[in-house]
């Protein structure tokens, strides 16, 4: 592998709805994409997931394409380029952090690798599934629009549920999704808003262990790894943390201090795709359960998403859910779901069709590095 060109994309992409958390709302998607080229001719595409604000993790779009720009192409295209895309990765390695930027060089790395080799990233990764059970995501509400909502992705196919809750929209609104639907596999996610020293929340938390969650993610702010494992052993419900743990070694004081029950897995957190599947692993020796993640990907991130969410490993409902639920049109054929299911793309590297008008209608910059 050769690399001769990189281009930087900036994208203005409308959400369907605005998705609302404890840690505020996702409205519009900026998505940086990034397209490869080699001297060979071969091209690899890959997507930078960071959001629009540093509200999930330190993580921004506009930061993300400083860094890019400034930083990680610059080095990347250094003397001729890298021989491969572990070499390339490797060429990044000095600059700490930017885990999302990182993995959307990554992503492209291995899309125009794996076009050199003809595999599938999914065969890449090690997955052992055709399609893996989708999951869909429910805003912060009120008990009335959350259980409405909950009524409609279930009725578009969904058998997995994540509400996204916070202090003083919890017990009630979990309470009244379980009246209506009482078997249904359904967890909440905090994004961190919840303080254990406040009797109100942890009375709270201890009341949300009635419902059969299937799990209770991030209930505590990303660094209370020590309150994390009080809270472990309060509840019954496995507690599983995303921002908590944005590298290995978290993951490491993590599982040493028993602040987890299992690991919410998105590669741009983590810093791509084969730092993702290391976690995997090593929360499979450990007996941890897994959970595929999202973070509002475009189709391509999606695709490279779902091929490692058919990795053996993922026993905990995901939040992947199909294209429509996100963004119509996509930036590529349509992720769709089939009874429940998302299938595994399974062609050359991530494996789907880019819809190229869509993406030339929604970018707003373009840089090309030589
Ligand atoms: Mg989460």
């Amino acid at each position: 592998m050769r690399l001769r060109t990189v281009e930087l994309l900036r994208l203005a992409l409308d959400l369907r709805f605005a998705l609302r958390t404890s840690a505020g709302e996702h409205a519009h998607r900026p998505l940086l994409v990034l397209r490869v080229t080699t001297v060979d001719g071969a091209t690899g595409i890959g997507e930078c997931s960071a959001l629009a604000e540093p509200t999930y993790t330190e993580e921004y779009a506009d930061g993300a394409e400083a860094v890019l720009r400034d930083h990680l192409i610059p080095r990347l295209l250094a003397d001729g380029g890298p021989s491969s895309a572990a070499a390339g990765l490797r060429r990044l390695g000095d600059v700490r952090g930017h885990a999302m930027a990182k993995a959307g060089v990554e992503m492209a790395l291995l899309d125009v690798e794996l076009a050199e080799t003809g595999e599938s990233l999914a065969n890449y990764l090690g997955a052992t599934r055709s399609s893996i059970p989708a999951g869909a995501n429910v805003s912060l509400g009120a008990p009335s629009s959350v259980v409405a909502e909950v009524r409609s992705v279930v009725a578009d196919g969904y058998r997995r549920v994540k509400i996204k809750i916070a202090p003083g929209a919890d017990v009630a609104v979990v309470r009244a999704v379980r009246e209506a639907f009482p078997d249904l596999a359904l967890s909440v996610d905090a994004n961190g808003a919840y303080d254990l020293e406040r009797e109100e929340h942890r009375v709270a938390l201890l009341d949300l262990d009635e419902f059969g969650l299937t799990c209770l993610e991030q209930p505590l702010a990303p660094g209370e790894l020590v309150a994390s494992a009080e809270l472990c052993a309060m509840l019954e419900t496995p507690v599983i943390l995303d921002e908590s743990i944005v590298r290995q070694s978290d993951f490491e004081t993590a599982v040493v201090l028993s602040a987890l029950d299992g690991v919410s897995i998105k590669p741009a957190r983590l810093g791509g795709l084969i730092a993702a599947r290391a976690m995997h692993d090593r929360a499979r020796v450990l007996g941890l359960m897994c959970s595929i993640g999202g973070m509002l990907e475009s189709g391509i991130g999606r695709a490279a998403s779902i091929a490692l969410g058919a990795l053996p490993g993922f026993d905990l409902p995901g939040d992947l859910g199909a294209s429509d639920r996100y963004f119509v049109p996509d930036l590529t054929e349509p992720h769709v779901l089939v009874d429940g299911e998302l299938t595994v793309p399974n062609g050359v590297g991530l494996g789907v069709a880019l819809d190229e008008e869509t993406i030339a209608r929604t970018t707003v910059r373009a840089q090309l590095f030589e």
